[in-house]
Parts: C-alpha cells; structure tokens; sequence
C-alpha cells in the first residue's frame, strides 16, 4: 500500500485531511513523532512535552497516538512484547534493535522482493520485517548504515563475544 507524499502538508493539514481535528496536543505529539527517528514510546513523548504543555496526560499522549495509528498517521510497532513505539515514517521498512543500548534503527527493503514460501492460503494482515543484534556504536566500529547489512546470525555472534569479553 502506497501512501501520497506527505512532505508537503503541515501537520495540521495532515490531521484535517484524516478528519482529526488538529487540537494544539494533537499537533504537539505529531510535530514531536516527525521531528525523531528513534520510535519512541508514549512515555518518551509524554516527557518531552509535559514541561511545554503542562495540562498534558500520558492517557492523552497515549490515546492520541492510537488514533493516528487507526488512521494511518502513524506506525504501532511492537518489536518486543510490552513496548509499544510509535513511528512517524509509515512507508515499508525493517527495523534493528540493538541488544545492547536498545537502539531501533530503520533499514529498507521491500517486501516485493522477498521471496516467501509456505504461506500459499493464508491471509496476510501484517508485514514486519526485525532484526536483532549489535549495532555499530556498540560493536566500538562506528562504520555507520554499511553495519546494517549485518545478518542475524553475525550479530549474535557479536553478542558472544561481547559477552565473552564481558566475563574476561
Ligand atoms: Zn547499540
Ligand atoms: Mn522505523
């Protein structure tokens, strides 16, 4: 499913054109969701914008979130189960979490192009692709995106040897 670019609307034409009504909180938590890349919880953005609106609920952060996913707004993503995040880019892509700062890190793909076999009869109602490992920082080789091609398998092996450093 293809979305129309966005870049060009401002966040309260994004809301209206949804049929939300651009309340200041809701733009707040949207302008906030655009501005990071690092999927952030509904307590992240609660923190970040509680000292600015002091009327600010968590329920409210949380429940404004949920309505921007039922309308497309924004992605749910529960890469681990009780931590939901929220992402504001909602075109297809993976996601990376390292195991060791808990870092989520975006990388493209389509889905297009994977090859799936076995699934022949069943429905499909959600596409997510997530890997796990180490991330560069972490791995002390700040080589950037290049890392990211980095299969499973090689990141666990990082994570043995961190851990193996770890206890020597
Ligand atoms: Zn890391
Ligand atoms: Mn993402």
């Amino acid at each position: 499913m293809k979305t129309q670019p966005i870049k060009s609307q401002t966040p309260a034409e994004m809301l209206l054109r949804k049929g939300i009504q651009p309340t200041l909180q809701r733009l707040r938590v949207l302008e906030d969701l655009r501005a990071r890349r690092d999927h952030p919880t509904v307590e992240d953005i609660y923190r970040e914008l509680k000292p600015r609106i002091p009327t600010l609920s968590k329920a409210t952060v949380y429940n404004t979130l949920s309505l921007f996913a039922a309308k497309g707004l924004v992605r749910e993503l529960s890469i681990e189960d009780r931590e939901l995040r929220y992402d504001s880019v909602t075109e297809d892509h993976g996601h990376f979490k390292c195991m060791a700062c808990g870092s989520i890190h975006d990388f493209g793909f389509s889905f297009e192009s994977l090859e799936i076999r076995g699934l022949e009869g069943f429905a499909v109602v959600d596409e997510r692709l997530f890997f796990k490992g180490i991330c560069p920082v972490c791995r002390g080789q700040e080589t950037g995106g290049a890392e990211m091609e980095l299969g499973l398998a090689e990141a666990e092996t990082g994570l043995a040897e961190m851990k193996k450093a770890d206890r020597g």
